[in-house]
């Protein structure tokens, strides 16, 4: 039973990333305005996320790692309108069966902060009493103790830190609103304002040469039903791009949310290298948001809950690349 729930937890977390992607996800659900990150040897060894949101009630703790315990469901019906992240209940508890767990929350009408540990979706021993701010702070320590095998398919840390990296900035980019922190074993990545200005958040991951040539976008299609909103850089020539300043760009940068959710899919950067590629132009950063009509997705496709399914994605793909090619053509015009 406990080789099957870790086996589990093991496909939902496939990697240290996953992890702090729901940790963080399960913060902005709490409302959080500030959220810190904090990781060591790329979170193999610890990975811990701070937030100042509405935080967890003493009673609760018992059942928050326990598979399919969650707050934010209440009747079937509800997984039709998904509006929060979470909705499954099963991140903690697949946390706690590949790493220590520990807890500490405090709601704001409560005198003072309660802690847990907790393992294999079991609270260790009652919370106590401890000292903290009104939100929560989770750790999980030694992750994937008892997969070594998943351990190992860790290869390369490096590219472990940029994949934690990128997430953390999707999601800064995506929420200018909400403080972001991110620091790796003891150095600061970066640390956003989270005073709602999008430009500077631009600015400080990304750097000034996109920030100051930026293009709003945004279609609204009555057909498909969804919204397109968002950013993107000023294409530049190929040529150009070699030399550009933005060295903090690992690689090009795109993050698409639908329906509030970072996923992986490929609505944006399809239409975007069909509209480019002839004109031998490339564009470094894009950060888009689609809202679409709940019933023409599904997200629930993987256990990490990061692709999508569209009803009638060709014709989504053709509309948004005929928008982006009239952008595009208006601007070299
Ligand atoms: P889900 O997000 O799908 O509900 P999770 O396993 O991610 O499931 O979280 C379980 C529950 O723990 C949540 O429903 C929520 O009630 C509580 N929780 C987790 N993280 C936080 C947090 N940072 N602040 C407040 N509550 C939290
Ligand atoms: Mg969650």
């Amino acid at each position: 039973r406990d080789v099957i729930n870790r086996m589990a937890a093991g496909e939902v977390l496939a990697r240290p990333g996953n992890a702090i992607k729901e940790l963080v996800e399960n913060s902005l659900d709490a409302g959080a305005t500030e959220i810190m990150v904090h990781v060591q040897n790329c979170g193999l060894k610890m990975l811990q996320v701070c937030d100042n949101g509405k935080g967890i009630n003493r009673e609760d703790f018992e059942l928050v790692c326990e598979r399919f315990a969650t707050s934010k469901l209440a009747t079937f019906e509800d997984l039709q309108h998904m509006r929060t992240y979470g909705f499954r209940g099963e991140a903690l508890a697949s946390l706690s069966h590949v790493a220590r767990v520990n807890i500490v929350s405090r709601q704001i009408e409560q005198s003072c902060a309660y802690q847990a540990d907790f393992l294999d979706g079991k609270m260790l021993a009652t919370s106590k009493p401890a000292a903290g701010k009104t939100g929560t702070c989770i750790t999980a320590h030694d992750l994937f103790h008892n997969l070594p095998q998943r351990k190992n398919k860790i290869l390369s840390h490096s590219e472990e830190s940029r994949f934690i990296f990128e997430i953390l900035m999707k999601f800064a980019v995506h929420r200018p609103d909400v403080s972001f922190a991110l620091r790796q074993n003891h150095s600061t990545d970066f640390r956003t304002k989270g005073d709602g200005n999008f430009q500077n958040v631009v600015n400080l991951l990304v750097g000034n040469d996109v920030a100051n040539n930026l293009i709003g976008l945004n279609l609204d299609s009555q057909r498909l039903k969804f919204q397109f909103s968002g950013c993107m850089a000023m294409p530049i020539s190929a040529a150009t791009a070699k030399m550009s300043q933005a060295r903090k760009i690992r690689q090009n940068f795109f993050s698409v949310f639908v329906n509030g959710r970072s996923v992986r899919c490929d609505i944006l950067k399809q239409p975007m290298d069909e509209v480019l590629a002839p004109k031998n132009l490339i564009c470094q950063f894009c950060a888009v948001d689609l809202k679409i009509d709940e019933t023409r997705v599904d997200v629930n496709v993987h256990p990490t809950k990061d692709s999508v399914l569209f009803l009638e994605k060709e014709e989504i793909v053709e509309e948004i690349k005929e928008y982006l090619q009239r952008i595009v053509d208006d601007y070299f015009k």
